[in-house]
């Protein structure tokens, strides 16, 4: 790391003490600023790079909810608005168990500069819960999210700060919140929040927008090099949003999406995924993935646990969470002959499997430009609240792709400008790095 950038990361590691995830996402990204500062000094001057680490605000609340046999229940609550240079706070709520101020953090830091990249006016913004939703009653949902909102209302709004959904919040979570949100306000203000349900002001395009996304980002990345998605054999982990609508995309174009999985374990299908089955097992039942595997008995095996990054691949498709392919995955990804892999989860891929595959050489695509697809979406949702209106989904999917390929194309040329070809990981934080950098320096000391 450029030795101006060293003594930033030792200040943000001592002022946020034992947060592990946000400590690895502020030093990926600082890690690849070096050339940046060294072509224009400026931007170490002022405290811009300590500024844009510091979130501009942390909202942490008590979450109190009564569980269907009446027993009071409590969570905790985050909202971290990290930066509204360029617009709104922007970026989705998760509810999992594992969520705590570390991982909010990482994921506001990376959503400052995945907007950024998109091009649109959006800021960087993150939230959720320790909730966990899984076993959950429709009814314990609701009034989960209904207490949620009761706080979050007053730190939201259309011009300030628009969550979404991320992992554990869909379409019904997003509704359950909107509907407490107009209650609290009297207000039908839809662009509150984004991810919402066609029929209540919702966009075209925003349920399948990461997953498709991150595909169209894969695709352009291949054209790049070459190569091409037909007749691939992929592997996608989770079996949630993004992993569902990117195999979707993927199949669409001719790849052969051959395992998904859960939190249990995966499932291996040589034929390739049958998708319909995943979305009634996922979106429907709720189910686990290895009734699948039950399902398609005979064609079709359940490992529980394990890895599925052992499954030999063309192409790997990281979309359940964070860390979740170590160096040693990479390793057996790389030895199985992977020629590309795009992130649809955040920071899915740890700092070693990073290196792994940049010495390898195989094409990376980092989430903060893979996945930035859904982000977009949701802006595009914005503007057709803001203009009482709705597209077709041609037109939506549309402006999706030609948005992946824009953000593709200014990763590769601010790689390229800096001396590091191919480097979407340089080029993504660069390029998202320089516009908000530019627009907090255009605004005073902020
Ligand atoms: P979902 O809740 O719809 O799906 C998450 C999937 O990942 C599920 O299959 C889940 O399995 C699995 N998973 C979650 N946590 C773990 C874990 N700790 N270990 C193993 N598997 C896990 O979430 P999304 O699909 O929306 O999000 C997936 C990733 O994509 C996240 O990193 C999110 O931040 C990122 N992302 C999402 C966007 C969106 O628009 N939704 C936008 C950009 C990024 P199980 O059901 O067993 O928990």
């Amino acid at each position: 790391m450029d030795e101006k950038l060293e003594p930033v990361l030792a200040e943000i590691e001592r002022r946020n003490a034992g947060e592990m995830e946000f400590h690895q996402a502020a030093r990926e990204v600082l890690e690849t600023l070096g050339p940046v500062i060294a072509r224009n000094p400026d931007y170490a001057k002022d405290s811009l790079l300590e500024r844009i680490c510091e979130p501009e605000r942390q909202i942490i609340f008590r979450v109190p909810w009564i569980d269907d046999n009446g027993k009071v229940r409590m969570n905790r609550g985050f909202r971290v608005e990290f930066n509204s240079a360029l617009g709104p706070y922007k970026g989705g709520l998760r509810f999992h168990p594992s969520v705590n101020i570390s991982i909010v953090k990482f994921l506001g830091f990376e959503q400052i500069f995945k907007n950024a990249l998109t091009g649109l006016p959006i800021g960087g913004g993150k939230g959720g819960s320790d909730f966990d939703p899984r076993g959950r009653s429709e009814g314990e949902v609701m009034r989960f999210c209904q207490s949620f909102m009761t706080e979050l209302y007053r730190h939201i709004g259309e011009y300030t700060d628009v969550p979404a959904g991320d992992i554990g919040v869909g379409q019904r979570e997003i509704g359950f919140m909107f509907g407490q949100y107009k209650r609290i306000t009297n207000r039908y203000e839809s662009g509150v929040l984004t991810g919402k349900g066609l029929r209540w002001g919702g966009s075209r395009v925003r349920t399948e927008a990461t997953g498709y996304g991150t595909v169209f980002f894969l695709k352009r990345m291949l054209e790049a090099s070459s190569k091409l998605m037909e007749g691939r054999r992929v592997v996608v982990s989770g079996s949630g949003n993004v992993a569902v609508y990117a195999i979707e995309k993927l199949q669409s174009m001719g790849a052969i999406v051959v395992a998904c999985s859960d939190s249990d374990g995966y499932v291996v299908d040589d034929d390739g995924i049958d998708l319909a089955l995943v979305k009634d097992i996922k979106e429907v039942r709720r189910d686990r993935i290895s009734s699948y595997a039950d399902e398609r008995a005979g064609k079709s095996r359940f490992v529980k646990g394990g890895s599925i990054w052992d499954v030999p691949c063309d192409i790997a498709l990281p979309c359940a969470t964070q860390n979740e392919l170590d160096g040693k995955a990479a390793s057996t990804l790389i030895k199985n002959g992977m020629i590309a892999l795009a992130e649809g989860a955040n920071m899915p891929c740890t700092p070693d499997a990073q290196r792994k595959f940049r010495e390898a050489d195989v094409l990376y695509a980092p989430g903060k430009a893979s996945n930035a697809g859904g982000v977009a979406t949701s802006a595009l949702e914005m503007q057709q609240n803001a203009s009482r209106d709705s597209w077709t989904f041609a037109q939506t999917e549309q402006r999706l792709e030609t948005i992946m390929y824009s953000i593709h194309d200014r990763c590769a040329e601010t790689a390229e400008d800096y001396g590091m070809p191919g480097n979407y990981v340089a080029g993504a934080n660069i390029g998202g790095f320089i516009r908000v950098a530019e627009a907090m320096r255009a605004l005073g000391v902020i």
